[in-house]
């Protein structure tokens, strides 16, 4: 990387760590200039305190040096204790916002991101690279440190640059510490610059043992699985992490001792020329070039100025060694969602009238070379019920992800009342949607507000949801009904649910959002049959005058819709109601349906 490429990140680092707050910046920044101009004082007062000593100075003139020194540390360390006190406050909430900056993004990330592989991997170096120790924390602790260093710096100079002013000091001994000073700069960088290529070996062989991590967690997530226990898997999963942890400490011993022996040729240097420097200031001192008073201030203050600068370019390198993780956080943050770019807004409409088009669509996933849907043409009359069959990996679920904007099509177009739907605003378009998909979520908060998706809700219309797609009787079981909490993490009495009932709870959401479209992908798949019958039988009643579509593989429950469009390998093959299609002898949906009903009973199928 280059060090104008390193100064950009830097740059945008401080900027973003302003933005998460303001509060803990100001205060990490006053705080640590106070805290490192504090040893300067005592420094600059007792050098003139013990010239004034050694002149035979009045008392008066002692006692207002040694008030000047104590007081002025003791303000200082009281505006220290204060900064210290607010910037620890001011941590909380740069952490947090941090957090929801994150999740935010997650969330608000364009669906094809989402499963983009390398966004995935993109995420996964990401939270790899935190936990080695190479994140936004680190550099807030190096700019922390570079605050300290550079104020040591800064006041250690202004204390001991009058010693070079000094006729009384030879040039050579000038020259000589001056030209020491500067070697044991360079030195330093150069350990530094060795220390930092050690890391970044030892942090890429981390990342490539990110597998060692997903193994890891994987180990962890299936600890008390029941697979694990019947077919033995517990000790090669082991076996193999702890390979992988072996690894990783050799490693890390292999930098921790290299690390060790190139610090210990970087402390001898520098330990040498404090002993010059010791040398030059008693030689001075005895030709009587400098007072007494001043050899105990230019010795701290030249010592410090060697140490400081040291850190101080260690604390550079530090955070440049960070800048390639910040640029890929900031990478990270920047991945643009083309999904948010429409800004026009959905007509409210209280007739409903919405229609979806498809124009000739046609879409591949990112980097797959086939296409998942094939010059798909379609226009949703408003109010239909219509099902969607075909056998996995057809297309179905792909296309309901285009309908619903996770991912814009390859080729033509989907329009809403005859405007392509790209160009809407992209929430306003997503409120004429209620689906239900296959892998849908449910939040550990309270039923009712599962079925509204917010935490303020109408009791008696969640309850009517529920009702309405079948949760009826075992909410009549449950002692706080709606407000009962799902799941035990946030109430030890919360209600653990099967997934069938969680298919319910689902569908119930769907109902409460009230979109004028209703998708229900494979919505009955979780359910025991009798539920499943109850589902679709009254599937024209839950949907009302809304436009339906529900997506499944089972024909049986499609046949309460008004129009089945069958789907084959991408492409719509068949379209029709179920007796027009049964009739198509030959066709797709005649031999799925015949392979169907033989597993059904004569009665089941009569049901059905
Ligand atoms: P269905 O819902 O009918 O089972 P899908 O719409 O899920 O079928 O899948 C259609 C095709 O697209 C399949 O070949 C599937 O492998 C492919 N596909 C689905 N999701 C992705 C994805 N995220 N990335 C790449 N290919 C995908």
């Amino acid at each position: 990387m280059k060090i104008s490429e390193h100064i950009q990140i830097f740059r945008r680092s401080i900027h973003y760590l302003f933005s998460l707050s303001r509060a803990h910046m100001v205060s990490l920044i006053l705080s640590n200039i106070l805290q490192n101009m504090l040893p300067y004082i005592p420094i600059y007062f007792s050098a003139r305190l013990l010239d004034a000593l050694y002149e035979g100075q009045s008392a008066d003139r002692l006692l207002l040096l040694v008030l000047i020194t104590v007081g002025s540390v003791f303000l200082l360390s009281l505006a220290n204790a204060w900064l210290s006190a607010i910037q620890s406050q001011a941590s909380q909430e740069m952490n947090r916002n941090q957090n929801w900056e994150q999740s935010e993004k997650a969330m608000q990330m364009a669906y094809a991101s989402v499963e983009d592989p390398d966004v995935t991997l993109l995420r996964s170096r990401i939270a790899v690279e935190s936990q080695t120790g190479y994140n936004l924390w680190r550099l807030i602790y190096c700019t922390k440190q570079l605050i300290s260093s550079f104020t040591s710096v800064l006041m250690s100079l202004c204390l001991s640059v009058s010693f070079f002013l000094l006729d009384t000091v030879p040039l050579s001994g000038k020259l000589t510490l001056a030209g020491g000073f500067l070697l044991t700069v360079v030195c330093s960088v150069l350990t530094g610059k060795k220390v930092e290529k050690l890391t970044n070996k030892f942090l890429a062989s981390c990342v490539r043992m990110n597998e060692y991590d997903n193994n890891y967690s994987y180990i962890g997530h299936y600890g008390n699985g029941k697979d694990i226990r019947i077919y033995n898997t517990a000790d090669s999963l082991l076996a193999f992490d702890r390979q992988n942890v072996h690894n990783f400490n050799q490693n890390r011993m292999r930098l921790n001792i290299k690390t060790a022996a190139i610090k210990t040729v970087s402390l001898i240097y520098s330990h040498l020329l404090r002993f010059v420097i010791y040398l030059i200031l008693i030689q001075t001192a005895l030709s009587g070039g400098i007072t007494v008073g001043s050899i105990a201030r230019y010795v701290s203050c030249v010592m410090l100025l060697i140490s400081a600068s040291t850190e101080f370019f260690a604390d550079i390198q530090k955070i440049f060694a960070n800048n390639p993780y910040m640029k890929r956080y900031f990478s990270y943050l920047d991945i643009p969602n083309p999904m948010y770019q429409g800004s026009l807004t959905v007509e409210k409409r209280d007739d409903n009238e919405y229609y979806v088009e498809f124009r000739d669509v046609s879409f591949r996933y990112p980097n797959t070379e086939s296409y998942a849907l094939r010059h798909v043409n379609l226009k949703f009359q408003v109010g239909e019920k219509l099902a969607v069959v075909g056998k996995n990996g057809s297309g179905k679920t792909t296309f309901i992800k285009l309908m619903c904007r996770l991912y814009d099509p390859t080729e033509g177009e989907i329009l809403l009342n005859g405007v392509d739907i790209r160009k809407y605003d992209y929430d306003e378009y997503m409120s004429i949607f209620s689906i239900v998909f296959q892998d849908f979520q449910l939040f550990a908060f309270r039923l009712g507000e599962n079925v509204a998706a917010s935490p303020a809700y109408d009791p008696a219309r969640a309850v009517q949801c529920l009702k309405q797609a079948g949760f009826g009787e075992r909410l009549a079981e449950m002692p706080g009904g709606a407000d009962s909490f799902l799941y035990k993490n946030f109430d030890g009495s919360g209600i653990e649910i099967s997934g069938g009932e969680g298919q319910k709870i689902a569908l119930a959401r769907a109902l409460y959002k009230d979109s004028p479209f209703l998708i229900l992908d494979e919505p009955t798949a979780a359910l025991d049959p009798v539920s499943e019958y109850e589902i679709y039988s009254s599937f024209n009643q839950i949907a009302g005058d809304k436009t339906a579509i529900y997506i499944s593989h089972r024909l049986a429950s499609c046949r309460f819709c008004d129009k089945i469009l069958v789907f084959d390998n991408g492409r719509i093959v068949q379209r029709g109601s179920h007796d027009s299609l049964v009739a198509e002898t030959g066709g797709l949906y005649e031999s799925l349906w015949q392979a169907q009903a033989q597993y059904y009973t004569g009665e089941t199928c009569a049901t059905a």
